[in-house]
């Protein structure tokens, strides 16, 4: 009897429970809206995050093809005068770096032209016998292996302006001295 009871009085506090429950439910509901909604911004917060990365990028791809459609307009344009009213300064810019690009890419040839060269296996002029990379002397025969200096590259030489030498300033004193004799 005691068990039913009990059984009764739990079942009666659930349904209290519950009641309370039901007057409160407003307050869940709100609640559960609430984390829904920190849920969505979390997600669209990663979305937007995710959605701006790939706008960057976009724009990135955007700017790569204008400047390719702006070299190719280049190319075919820049010669033409109507094209290069206005844009002299931009031509100028271009051609200066265009000359600087190619000074730096002729220094790295040139680099590389003469570690090519240092790395080519030399024979010994004495004996003959193929020589290491880089040695001093044969190890064959101890001849002391000269390395010649790298052939010039086929570029003219500028000519080498002859030093001016230092002229003086050339001052003339214009010196107007009134002549009071010849005021008279
Ligand atoms: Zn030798």
């Amino acid at each position: 009897m005691m068990g039913l009871q009990k059984a009764n009085a739990i079942a009666t506090s659930s349904i209290a429970a519950d009641e309370k429950r039901g007057m409160t439910m407003g307050f869940f509901e709100d609640l559960s809206a609430t984390v829904n909604r920190g849920l969505d911004d979390a997600s669209r917060m990663a979305d937007n995050a995710g959605a701006k990365f790939k706008l960057a990028e976009a724009k990135r791809r955007r700017r790569e093809a204008m400047a390719d459609y702006g070299e190719s307009m280049f190319e075919a344009y820049s010669q033409e005068p109507t094209f290069a009213q206005g844009r002299e300064e931009l031509i100028a810019a271009v051609a200066k770096i265009d000359e600087e690009i190619a000074a730096i890419q002729a220094k790295i040839d040139e680099n590389e032209r003469r570690t090519a060269e240092k790395k080519t296996v030399l024979s010994c002029p004495t004996c003959g016998a193929t020589l290491a990379e880089g040695v001093n002397f044969c190890s064959n025969c101890g001849t002391a292996i000269a390395y010649e200096p790298p052939a010039e590259p086929a570029q003219p030489v500028e000519p080498q302006q002859p030093a001016q030498p230092q002229q003086p300033a050339a001052t003339v004193d214009f010196e107007v001295v009134d002549n009071p004799e010849t005021q008279a």
